[in-house]
C-alpha cells in the first residue's frame, strides 16, 4: 500500500505550473513468482553534464544523506565520440543506447549516419515495457537516442514524429511544441492516441490502466527550472512511471534524465546547478527505494559527459569554505563516475568506455 498512497499525496498537489494539459500488494506479488523472477527491470538515470565535482555538490550543498553513498559498486568511464575528445550529449546518449560510438550529433546512428537497434527495440521483443522521463523536451538528444534515429539532433521534428511508432509506452517531460502547434502544421496527438497513448491526464484523473500507454508533454520546450519552481516533477513521474510497471506485470526499462544539470553547467550557474543536482538526487531516492522494496532491478546512475569544468574549490584559500566555480562553458573530458546497485551491479567495474553501459546491461537482462 505504500505506493499507493505516495501517488495520491502528489496527485493533490497543485499542478498549476502543467501548461497542457489498484496497486499490487508487492509480497504477494514476489511470492507468486511472477514476471519479476525471469528479467532483470532496469532504471538508468543520466545527469547530463554530472561529472564527479557535480556529484559531490550534494555532499555538502544538500538538504539528505546523498542518494549516491546508497550504492556499493563505483566505476568509471571514458566518453570519448569517435575522431575527437569531447563528447556532445547526442553521442554520449546513443552510446547508452545503442552500445556504438558515433559522431556528435548522431541521434541513434552509427558514425556513417546508419541506423543502429538501441535497447528499448531490443528489450521490447523480450516483453520489457520502456519509459522515459527528462526535464528537457522529450526531443532533445539524450532521451531521443532510446526511440529515435535520425542524422541530426536538431531535427526534433522527425524525433517526435518517430515516438509515434516506437516501443516507449511512457514518456514525460517538455516538449509539446514538438508534437503541435508545428510550423507544418501537423499533429501528433490524434496519432499518438491511436497507438494506445492516453496523453496529457492530469493525475487528479489518472487511474492508471496496464492496458494504456502514457504520454505527458508539461511544457512547451524545456520543463522550467527548478529556480523557477519545476517542483517534484522528476521524482513524482519516476513514482508514476515505476506504478505503471508494476501494475502491468511487464519487465521494464525506465530512463530518467536530469537534463538540466548540463544547462546550469554551461551557463555557470551554481545555484543552479546545486538545485539541479539535489532534484535528480532526490530522484535517484525513488529509483533505490523501489529497487529495495520490489528487488529483482538494476540501478544504474551515470552521465554523458561533464560540463563546465566545475569544481569546489576552496573560498579564498579558506579550507572551511566552498566557492563552486567553473573553468567554461563548454563540456569537458573528464573520467564519468557510474553507479550501480542491483542485480548485476557486480558487473560494473573498473575503467571502460561509455558503449559498454549498454553490453553490460544487455548481459544482465540477457542472464
Ligand atoms: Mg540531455
Ligand atoms: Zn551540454
Amino acid at each position: 500500500m505504500k505506493r499507493l498512497i505516495k501517488i495520491y499525496l502528489f496527485a493533490l498537489l497543485p499542478i498549476s505550473v502543467f501548461v497542457s494539459c489498484n496497486t499490487m500488494d508487492s509480497e504477494a506479488d514476489t511470492k507468486e513468482g511472477n514476471y519479476s523472477d525471469k528479467q532483470v527491470n532496469v532504471i538508468l538515470l543520466i545527469g547530463d553534464g554530472m561529472g564527479l565535482s557535480q556529484v559531490s555538490s550534494v555532499y555538502y550543498f544538500g538538504d539528505q544523506p546523498p542518494s549516491f553513498s546508497r550504492f556499493n559498486e563505483i566505476s568509471l568511464i571514458n566518453v570519448s565520440p569517435v575522431k575527437l575528445k569531447i563528447t556532445d550529449s547526442a553521442s554520449g546518449a546513443t552510446a547508452f543506447a545503442c552500445g556504438e560510438k558515433t559522431y556528435n550529433g548522431a541521434i541513434g546512428v552509427d558514425a556513417d549516419t546508419n541506423e543502429i537497434p538501441n535497447i528499448f527495440e531490443i528489450l521490447s521483443v523480450k516483453g520489457y515495457k520502456t519509459g522515459i522521463i527528462s526535464t528537457s523536451s522529450v526531443t532533445h538528444a539524450t532521451p531521443a537516442c532510446f526511440y529515435a534515429h535520425v542524422e541530426k539532433r536538431s531535427m526534433q521534428c522527425e524525433i517526435a514524429e518517430q515516438i509515434v511508432d516506437s516501443d516507449v509506452d511512457f514518456f514525460a517531460g517538455g516538449g509539446e511544441g514538438w508534437f503541435r502547434n508545428r510550423k507544418d502544421g501537423r499533429d501528433l496527438y490524434p496519432e499518438l492516441i491511436h497507438n494506445g497513448f492516453t496523453m496529457d491526464e492530469p493525475l487528479e484523473n489518472l487511474t492508471l490502466s496496464p492496458e494504456k500507454k502514457y504520454g505527458f508533454l508539461l511544457a512547451k520546450k524545456a520543463m522550467p527550472t527548478m529556480l523557477e519552481d519545476r517542483g517534484a516533477f522528476l521524482s513524482n513521474y519516476t513514482n508514476l512511471a515505476l506504478d505503471y510497471f508494476t501494475q502491468s506485470k511487464s519487465n521494464f526499462f525506465l530512463m530518467i534524465e536530469g537534463s538540466q544539470i548540463d544547462w546550469a553547467g554551461h551557463d555557470n550557474n551554481s545555484e543552479y546547478l546545486i538545485e539541479e543536482m539535489k532534484d535528480f538526487d532526490e530522484t535517484i531516492n525513488v529509483a533505490l527505494d523501489y529497487a529495495e522494496q520490489y528487488g529483482n532491478t538494476l540501478v544504474i546512475v551515470t552521465a554523458d559527459h561533464e560540463t563546465g569544468g566545475f569544481t569546489l574549490s576552496t573560498n579564498d584559500g579558506d579550507y572551511g569554505d566552498i566557492k563552486p566555480s567553473f573553468s567554461n562553458g563548454g563540456h569537458s573530458a573528464t573520467l564519468i563516475p557510474v553507479f550501480a546497485t542491483g542485480n548485476g551491479a557486480e558487473n560494473f567495474k573498473g575503467v571502460y568506455e561509455n558503449t559498454d553501459i549498454f553490453h553490460k546491461i544487455i548481459d544482465v537482462v540477457s542472464n
